[in-house]
């Protein structure tokens, strides 16, 4: 092929030539340009939030789950108890970790097809004093659910507990306002809405809490707190950073400035959802959500009912076309997902609805219809 493969995957995703580029140099960790770019991109990732008055930002090296897993070590003291509310995969790999990490969690389970519930939150707290945190996923990218961020906030807030929150899939392009909505943490990462390279996370961290942290950790590397404070101290990240990953990040940066920001990026990923989903209803596939729960990060949708259909050849023959699509992630149901973010546009995700139906064709699947039986389950 004379072109990359469209990722549409959420993370690692199709990324611009513009930011590739700017991996082309190599970066000393302890030089005063690579400190002034550590710097440059802390301050912008800040401003995406509002949050300069009220939050930190500490960037760490490694995948988001990394970054996740940091901020429960960092913010959770040893004898901390977390409430994780789960609607998906990512919720219960945040409750694994916690788990490992040795803090007490306990597990709100929640519909994996539906948001999870403030007033559930609500009773929960009011039944267990004992909960020091909260830990919600904003957008769970499992089957890509949309969760309440504000009122889940709210809830904590009025129950003084804190609350630690995975934005991963979401940061960037859906609003987060740190003015008004109080959370202890929030995580993100180079490689998802913001459209950098995968290699690094970062989070937000209330700066009223980050002194107490001290200590928290029961592991070095994951130890934000003290990240931070070498940071502070010195302009350098604690041990080797991902230079490249850093300097791709701080050009996805300045893209996403110039595009118009977060509402910019909602507004092209919205696009990119609708032209999806438009093309995929023609071949009548069928989103295992309600549009009105569903983020438009990424689309899961019921595989075909058609016995020919195996994901394996599917994906193959996507794939032949140009694009990457991702498999399923929900226990109950066969399901594939399609992302909906990266550097792409209506064209992008016209052609990989064109690729799709080719690939039909030559599987000999007459329609993208699930089988009737498997129709809004789970
Ligand atoms: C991508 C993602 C993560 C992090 O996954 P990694 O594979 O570690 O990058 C965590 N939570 C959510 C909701 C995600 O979408």
């Amino acid at each position: 092929m004379d072109r990359d493969r469209i990722l549409l995957t959420p993370g690692p995703l199709t990324t611009t030539l513009r930011t590739r580029l700017a991996m082309l140099r190599d970066w000393g960790s302890w030089d005063g340009d690579f400190i002034a770019l550590t710097a440059q991109v802390r301050q912008s990732l800040l401003r995406i939030i509002h949050g300069a008055d009220s939050h930190v930002v500490v960037p760490l090296q490694g995948s988001g789950t990394f970054s996740v897993e940091a901020a429960v070590a960092t913010v959770v003291p040893r004898d901390g108890h977390v409430l994780v509310l789960d609607n998906g995969a990512y919720c219960k790999r945040a409750a694994r970790l916690t788990t490992l990490m040795g803090r007490e969690c306990t597990v709100l389970p929640f519909n994996e097809s539906a948001p999870v519930e403030p007033a559930a939150l609500d009773a929960a707290l009011a039944a267990n004093a004992g909960i020091t945190h909260v830990l919600l996923v904003h957008c769970e990218t499992g089957a890509g659910v949309l969760n309440p961020l504000a009122q889940v906030a709210e809830v904590c807030r009025r129950r003084g507990r804190g609350l630690i929150v995975d934005a991963m899939s979401s940061f960037g392009a859906l609003p987060i306002d740190a003015r008004e909505i109080r959370f202890d943490a929030l995580v993100a990462a180079s490689g998802k809405c913001l459209e950098g390279v995968p290699g690094m996370g970062f989070v937000f961290l209330r700066k009223a809490i980050v002194e107490g942290c001290a200590g928290n950790s029961q592991s070095l590397a994951m130890d934000l707190h003290d990240q931070h404070r070498y940071m502070e101290q010195t302009g350098q990240w604690r041990f080797t950073p991902p230079t490249h990953v850093l300097a791709a990040l701080a050009e996805a940066l300045a893209q996403f400035q110039e595009e118009g920001g977060q509402p910019a990026r909602l507004a092209r990923y919205t696009d990119n959802y609708r032209t999806l989903v438009d093309g995929m209803a023609r071949l009548e596939f069928m989103p295992f959500l309600d549009a009105r729960v569903q983020a438009p990060i990424i689309v899961t949708f019921h595989a075909p009912g058609d016995p020919r259909y195996a994901f394996k050849d599917f994906n193959a023959g996507a794939r032949a076309h140009g694009f990457l699509l991702y498999p399923g992630k929900l226990t109950q149901v066969e399901t594939f997902r399609v992302g909906c973010i990266g550097a792409i546009g209506r064209n992008e995700m016209q052609q990989a609805v064109h690729a799709v139906e080719l690939t039909l064709r030559e599987l000999g699947i007459a329609s993208g219809a699930p089988a009737l039986q498997q129709r809004r389950e789970g």
